[in-house]
């Protein structure tokens, strides 16, 4: 960067001007690790627009942030909720709306220079700037995630993301509602350039060079986008209502369209659910223990199949040493192979740099061996779902186990306290029930049995939080939560298709109505032998699971 006399104006955002005449906004909200938008920054960020405006010698606007990991995190959920509740949403919006509007109607070229999340707020202030370039970096991630809380993107984001990369594209980043990593939202139109990171606000300066961009000719959707999913979320369908007709209404009267339709939301039970039950999900992933968690950095798998393979996989990516262990080479070799599709994956997707895939697969040792696992802090067991296989690995790793070692099992539907009755020390077992894909379910239900101590699970609640998922913590009981929940779904879907209603027919129905994938489809994804299992466990009653086998129940061994 030039030298730049420094003129700061305000807390939230500083302002410098070099040189070259470029002026650099950087969002960097005090005391915190996020910046987001709430009434005190957009205030901020109009002042500093006076500014702009009013100096004539200013030949570009950069807006960065100072943060590790987040450009702009978005609006203020806090102050959104309350006034979704109170019924004052309407000023904050139309506000930040007209403050983005200044942004977008400046003379001068102007660029964002995004590096970390950048979504919502975030994302449309950036929707306001001339051009848009991001780092490469993983913690870049990009989008509009406010379907997904019940709400629309009403800064602009259902008015100039159309405008910007066509209707059908902005359809698909509006309503699916997901962040995408700096890649995969080039690829959409998102933004405009990728660029290393130490060299993300050199190459906007290079840019600033193009001058304002000339308007495009997006894309009008050659026919009307279909309506989305309910879900119980009227939010998309509203979304998509706007960026169907933003193409045949001025840009002020889209913008007023947004304004309408999210006060008209937030007033909504299902979207102030959805904001609250965002809070929750925060809440329980921080925690509230106050002792310093110990970082765990040793752990083993034993089990290389669909989720022992998995499990190591993401342990691995997040720092952990894994040695993960099975019968055989063949096993092994199987599980490694799925390890490395995983890594190889996220790469595509521009998640994972290549260096750190390949730091992450050299922390993963595969071995058929019994070893010595003193030093291992957790032993997750993922091996075949039966019994007898679980009680012999256990009463081997109460062995090989160091006294402190913490043993979890990852079973989806037998009793952990069993599992505990066959090793000396009870108190370190635990379950740790994870999700198939691993690398895609965010929540890990943690299974407290009988004598499970207090210490093992406030370590394996740190431990799941440190590894970067959800930790839900459940009772010892048939099907824990998310299988007691969902089988009875699951069993009513068989019990339909051995009625003879067609399988395509059931999901179809079943996917229509809201759910992402049909449950004949999910039954298959699980294994039907699990299901089985499951099943069994959590009704109890052979009858009710015979539709799982095309055999009567009391065949069964
Ligand atoms: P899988 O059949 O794909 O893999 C099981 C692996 O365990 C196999 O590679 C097998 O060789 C190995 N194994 C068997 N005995 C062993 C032993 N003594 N020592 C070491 N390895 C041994 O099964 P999976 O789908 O990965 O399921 C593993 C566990 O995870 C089960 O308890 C299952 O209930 C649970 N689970 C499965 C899912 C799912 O969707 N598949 C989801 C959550 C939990």
């Amino acid at each position: 960067m030039n030298s730049m006399p420094a003129v700061a104006v305000a807390s939230m955002i500083r302002r410098q001007i070099g040189d070259d005449h470029i002026c650099v906004l950087t969002f960097d909200r005090p005391e915190s690790g996020a910046n987001i938008f709430d009434g005190a920054t957009l205030a901020e960020l109009s002042q500093h627009l006076d500014f702009i405006e009013n100096d004539g010698s200013l030949g570009g606007l950069i807006i960065t942030s100072a943060k590790k990991s987040i450009f702009i995190a978005g609006a203020d959920l806090k102050t959104l909720l309350q006034q979704a509740q109170s019924g004052d949403m309407r000023i904050f919006i139309a506000k930040g709306q007209r403050i983005f509007n200044r942004l977008a109607a400046l003379k001068i070229p102007t660029i964002a220079a995004i590096h970390g999340a950048c979504a919502g707020g975030g994302y449309e202030v950036t929707l306001a700037c001339d051009y848009r370039i991001a780092s490469d970096d993983p913690a870049t991630r990009i989008g509009l995630p406010e379907t997904t809380l019940g709400l629309i993107p009403a800064w602009g984001g259902c008015t100039r993301l159309p405008r910007l990369i066509g209707a059908e594209k902005a359809a698909e980043v509006i309503l699916n509602g997901k962040l995408y990593s700096a890649q995969e939202a080039w690829k959409l139109g998102l933004v405009d350039e990728i660029a290393p990171r130490d060299q993300l606000i050199d190459a906007a300066r290079k840019k600033l060079a193009e001058g304002k961009r000339k308007p495009s000719a997006a894309a009008k959707p050659e026919k009307e986008i279909p309506a989305p999913r309910a879900r119980g979320n009227p939010a998309p369908a509203r979304a998509l209502e706007i960026v169907n007709r933003t193409f045949s209404i001025s840009p002020d009267e889209s913008l007023r369209l947004e304004l309408d339709t999210i006060v008209d939301l937030g007033k909504t039970e299902a979207s102030q659910n959805l904001i609250r039950n965002f809070f929750l999900a925060e809440k329980y992933k921080k925690g509230t223990s106050r002792t310093p968690p110990e970082k765990v950095v040793h752990a083993a798998v034993i089990g290389a199949g669909v989720m022992g393979s998995g499990i190591a996989q993401w342990l691995s990516s997040r720092g952990v040493t894994v040695i993960l262990r099975d019968i055989a080479r063949e096993q092994i070799d199987g599980g490694l192979a799925n390890i490395e599709k995983t890594y190889a994956d996220a790469m595509k997707r521009g998640l994972m740099t290549e260096e750190k895939a390949k730091e992450g697969r050299a922390r993963i040792c595969g071995s058929t061996a019994p070893m010595e696992l003193r030093d291992v802090q957790f032993v997750i067991e993922a091996a075949s779902e039966k019994i007898d296989v679980k009680k012999e690995i256990f009463r081997e790793l109460a062995m090989e186990a160091g006294p402190k070692t913490i043993v979890a099992t990852n079973t989806s539907a037998l009793p952990v306290s069993a599992l505990a009755d066959v090793t000396v020390s009870h108190e370190h077992v635990i379950g740790l029930h994870f999700f198939n894909p691993v690398s895609r379910m965010k929540l890990v239900e943690v299974v407290i049995a009988k004598e499970t101590l207090e210490e093992t699970r406030d370590r394996s609640l740190a431990f799941v939080r440190q590894i970067g998922k959800l930790p839900v913590i459940v009772r010892d009981s048939p099907g824990f939560l998310v299988n007691r929940v969902l089988f009875p779904y699951l069993l009513d879907a068989a019990e339909l298709f051995e009625a003879g209603l067609e399988p395509d027919k059931i999901d179809t129905a079943l996917v229509q109505w809201g759910m992402p994938m049909g449950p004949l489809r999910l039954i298959d994804e699980i294994g039907v032998d699990i299901c089985i299992d499951i099943g069994l466990r959590t009704t109890r009653s052979r009858s009710r699971c015979s539709a799982l086998v095309a055999r009567p129940a009391d065949a069964w061994p």
